[in-house]
């Protein structure tokens, strides 16, 4: 057996052709596909979300 690496950092496939839903906040594309149901969010808003659900315990 071969005692090789193999690439494993690859992306994962995601939804790699649009149409991606836009973030509900702010207008800018997101990760999800189109047929994503509920709120979508950018990572940028995802991570923001985040922190204020965080602070407001
Ligand atoms: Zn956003």
């Amino acid at each position: 057996m071969a005692d090789y690496c193999t690439p494993a950092s690859e992306p994962p496939a995601t939804a790699s052709e649009g149409p991606f839903a836009e973030c509900v906040l702010c207008r800018a594309p997101t990760e999800y596909p189109e047929s994503t149901k509920g709120v979508t969010l950018c990572p940028v808003c995802e991570w923001q979300e985040a922190q204020r659900t965080a602070c407001s315990g």
